[in-house]
């Protein structure tokens, strides 16, 4: 049945456009919001007042110039802090992020407990408690959003873990997480090319391979975040055992660990990416990215998206090198009609990127309690 649009579900969904417009364009004015949104001037002065007395939004100071006075810019209000968590892996990171993106402090620890992550917690939260409104965070793994915990990550080798609890035991603050895949989906869609699609997928590339869907502009949760687990789909039957319990899952052929296990030259997965673009055959990758394309086009031939985002932790030519090669392989598995029409991109949001998913989630959030 189709969701019916009550005024209240109207009545958010415009506030949500005219934050999103500030969030991701920066400051505009009233007549500028009334255009781009184009809700009529007076919902658009409604919304603004509603916004103004909660202090999501200022209003800038207004600037006179030779041609006049022009008129009040609003901003979202940057004295509004995220406390942003990438945990992705042994090394995590943690940082201090106002809604343009900007990251005011960042620390990256090797986490052996949870204890070192509530220490890191602890070093960004002091010195800016009084302005952050959430602490959010990007999780590699089986999540149940919901409650808050972590059902099963082997990248932290965390089994049923209620983060929720253990941070807001000390941290008394709105705590928000989702897979890093999705949490990168935002970053895509605020900060990055992501911006310029409506359907797009978010191939995750770390210890294990994770893809995110951006469906009619809409992050795809999943049933209770669970979701794109391209990793744990079959790609040789009855091949390798998979840690998920299963065999021949596609991150027994094609996960980054895998690619490095498989050459002896070096185990720095940057440096295994150099050799190749510099014309190395090195079989094991070979297969991975072929395998990695499979898998994908077996995908957008379901629900073929507009673009598809490469990311991971790793070199931006090492990227566009898998790039090329998982779309070659992708082209011929998929209708010829559609092969014009993809476009795939590495993602260039860089190491932070998981940190501005995590960042964008807080916002929103916040802004929907
Ligand atoms: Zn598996």
């Amino acid at each position: 049945m189709k969701e019916r649009r009550t005024p209240k579900h109207v009545g958010s969904y415009n506030k949500n456009l005219v934050l999103e417009v500030l969030m991701k364009q920066g400051p505009k004015s009233r007549a500028e919001l009334s255009r781009i949104t184009k809700l009529t001037k007076t919902a658009i002065t409604e919304i603004i007042e509603e916004l103004l007395s909660k202090n999501f939004i200022v209003e800038l100071g207004r600037v006179n110039t030779r041609r006049g006075r022009r008129p009040i810019k609003l901003a979202i209000n940057p004295d509004l802090l995220v406390l942003a968590l990438d945990l992705s892996g042994i090394y995590i990171k943690g940082a201090i992020v106002n809604p343009m993106g900007n990251i005011l402090k960042i620390y990256s620890i090797k986490m052996k407990n949870i204890e070192d992550l509530l220490k890191l917690i602890q070093e960004l939260y002091e010195p800016f408690k009084d302005k952050i409104i959430a602490i959010s965070a990007s999780i590699p793994g089986l999540l149940e959003l919901s409650s808050g915990r972590v059902i099963l990550s082997t990248s932290l080798n965390w089994k049923d873990v209620n983060l929720r609890e253990i941070i807001n035991k000390i941290f008394p603050l709105p705590f928000y997480m989702q897979k890093d895949t999705n949490a990168g989906i935002l970053a895509e869609n605020w900060y990055g090319e992501g911006r310029n699609y409506r359907n797009f997928f978010y191939l995750l590339l770390s210890k294990g391979i994770g893809l995110g869907i951006y469906l009619n502009d809409r992050v795809l949760d999943g049933y209770d975040g669970i979701i794109g687990e391209i990793g744990h789909t079959i790609i040789e039957i009855d091949g390798k055992d998979c840690w998920c319990g299963k065999k021949g899952c596609l991150e027994t052929v094609a996960s980054i660990p895998i690619i490095i296990e498989n050459y002896d030259k070096s185990s720095d997965i940057n440096e295994i990416l150099e050799n190749a673009i510099r014309g190395e055959k090195i079989e094991s990758l070979d297969k991975a990215l072929k395998y990695l394309g499979i898998s994908l086009a077996n995908v957008i031939q379901i629900f073929p998206p507009q673009a598809v985002c490469v990311s991971g932790n790793l070199s931006l030519e090492g990227l566009k090198y898998i790039t090329e090669k998982i779309k070659e392989y992708i082209l011929s598995k998929i209708f010829p009609q559609l092969r014009t029409k993809i476009v795939f991109y590495p993602s260039n949001l860089g190491e932070n990127s998981l940190i501005l998913g995590a960042t964008v989630l807080g916002f929103i959030n916040y802004f929907n309690k």
